[in-house]
């Protein structure tokens, strides 16, 4: 089933072996069979890249190509992903576990018109000419950052990666890119399509490997410029840390305990489907899922019953299966974290209503049916803990106040949802969670155009939206003439 399974690291648009040929085994979490052995990039390895991407930044190179051809290469870079959008929401299934139809038909058109979005920011990024004081005529230019390193996460291997790599390249940067050791496969591959939609080498150069060693010589490198990184809040500090050696420009999209509000006015049938998919959809391994669920207490048995009943009925499968609704929990490693936050919730005394079994799709993988906890209390770990998987905590409320005062009792400040009929209280809501993203009787909705990324401890910097977009990806020269004598 899977072609074009590429394997070497993707620099200076060649295929290359690991310098000390080096490779590691991604696998299939549905199957738990290997898919392929994948060059390991190392300190040695990253630094080829990044001469490879700091030759790109010369006037005669990527950093001199006039902008209307920058912005058509990333179009028909679009084009190229959307005609190969099959193969790439197959490998994605396979590397990452999630339903095909996830993939093919979430993911992959996201991440089309992700590339056309910024595709049309490329030649539309100006400076200004500024009044000031004397002879002189002040102008600044907006200039590409340099050479940019984007560190993704496993998730959502492709789409995370476009919400960096497509919005760097629109504003001219040359771009590193270590997706996730479970996950490198989409990554490697739309290097390639890259240069056979005619980026000039250098322009996008995809090192595969583990956080430790390709990831870390990418931050501690003293000639990349901004790292782009997308996370666990753990390896986020690290990340700072690292980079404040070399005053790297930062920005970090990290993780969340996202509350759901369900008030009681609600229209609670769709509330509970926008409970179940803000906590299932993606098994759960999304750093905005909705983990916890706050639920005015006049609903709180009905809700708590129908939310049970959907999540039992949450399907899990094959991925490659239509009807799967749940996939496979990424790795075996992720499945026992998620196991022992399940038991965890069960020793803290929270009510186990749904779910909660490790299990298999004919006798293999990494599965877990869709879990529910009632009666969570803020203090447990399962509500204050980010599990990253299909483990849901409900959360029963007094009122308004209780449930926006328990929806920012916690160090994350991702994403926040409100379940509401009325519309001040929604409003209200939305301006008192401390959240770089509030869905009003809606969830998990994005778009290449509207910002996404954190308050405290998710993180700082945003994605997607060309403002961010130029914030993270360009900088300001401010430039004087003497204008008389
Ligand atoms: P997750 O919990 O989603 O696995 P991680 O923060 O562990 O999140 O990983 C996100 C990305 O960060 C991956 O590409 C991983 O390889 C990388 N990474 C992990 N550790 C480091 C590190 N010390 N320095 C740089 N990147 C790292």
């Amino acid at each position: 089933m899977l072609q074009n399974v590429r394997n070497r690291m993707w620099i200076g648009n060649e295929w290359v072996d690991a310098n000390d040929g080096g490779t590691f085994e991604t696998v299939n979490p549905a199957t738990g069979e290997r898919i392929a052995d994948v060059a390991s990039a190392q300190a040695a390895d990253v630094d080829k890249a990044v001469a490879s991407a700091r030759a790109a930044m010369v006037d005669k190179g990527w950093r001199g190509m006039n902008p209307h051809k920058r912005s058509k290469l990333l179009w028909k870079l679009a084009d190229a992903i959307e005609a190969n959008a099959d193969e790439l929401g197959a490998l994605e299934t396979a590397d990452n576990g999630k339903p095909y139809f996830e993939a093919r038909k979430v993911d992959l058109p996201s991440v089309v018109e992700n590339f056309r979005y910024f595709a049309g920011l490329a030649d539309k990024i100006q400076g200004d000419t500024i009044p000031v004081a004397g002879p002189f005529l002040n102008y600044t230019l907006r200039e590409p950052v340099g050479v940019v390193g984007c560190i993704t996460p496993w998730n959502f291997p492709l789409s995370l990666a476009a919400w960096k790599v497509a919005p760097a390249l629109a504003c001219g940067n040359a771009v590193i890119l270590k997706p996730a050791e479970q996950t490198p496969l989409t990554a490697l591959r739309l290097g390639e399509l890259a240069a056979e939609v005619g980026f000039p080498p250098g322009a996008l150069n995809v090192v595969p490997g583990f956080g430790e060693s390709a990831g870390a010589a990418l931050v501690r490198h003293p000639d990349v410029d901004a790292i782009a990184f997308t996370g666990s809040t753990e390896v986020g500090k690290i990340v700072m840390r690292e980079a404040a050696e070399t005053l790297k420009k930062v920005s970090l999209e990290l993780g969340g305990k996202s509350p759901n509000i369900v008030l009681a006015d609600a229209d609670l049938k769709s509330a509970v489907r926008g409970a179940s998919t803000g906590i299932f959809y993606g098994k759960g391994e999304v750093c905005a899922a909705g983990s916890r669920v706050l639920v005015e207490r006049p609903i709180y048995d009905e809700f708590v019953a129908a939310f049970a009943e959907r999540a039992s009925k949450a399907t899990v499968g094959d991925p490659m299966d239509e009807g799967t609704r749940l996939g496979a929990i990424v790795s075996e490693e992720q499945l026992d974290r998620v196991m022992a936050y399940v038991e965890a919730g069960k020793a803290e005394g929270a009510r186990l209503v749904s779910g909660g079994e490790r299990t298999t799709v004919d006798g293999k993988g990494n599965f877990v049916t869709a879990t529910v906890f009632a009666d969570v209390a803020s203090e447990m770990r399962i509500a204050r803990e980010e599990i990253f998987g299909p483990v849901a905590a409900v959360i029963p409320v007094d009122d308004v106040e209780d449930a926006i005062r328990t929806a920012n009792d916690t160090i994350y400040g991702l994403a926040a949802g409100v379940w509401t009929r009325d519309i001040g209280k929604a409003h209200r809501v939305a301006r008192e969670i401390q959240a770089g993203t509030v869905w009003i009787n809606t969830y998990n909705q994005y778009d290449s155009a509207s910002p996404f990324g954190g308050y405290k401890q998710s993180g700082f910097g945003r994605d997607l939206g060309y403002a961010a977009a130029l914030d993270k990806y360009t900088q300001t020269k401010s430039v004087w003439v003497a204008v008389d004598g």
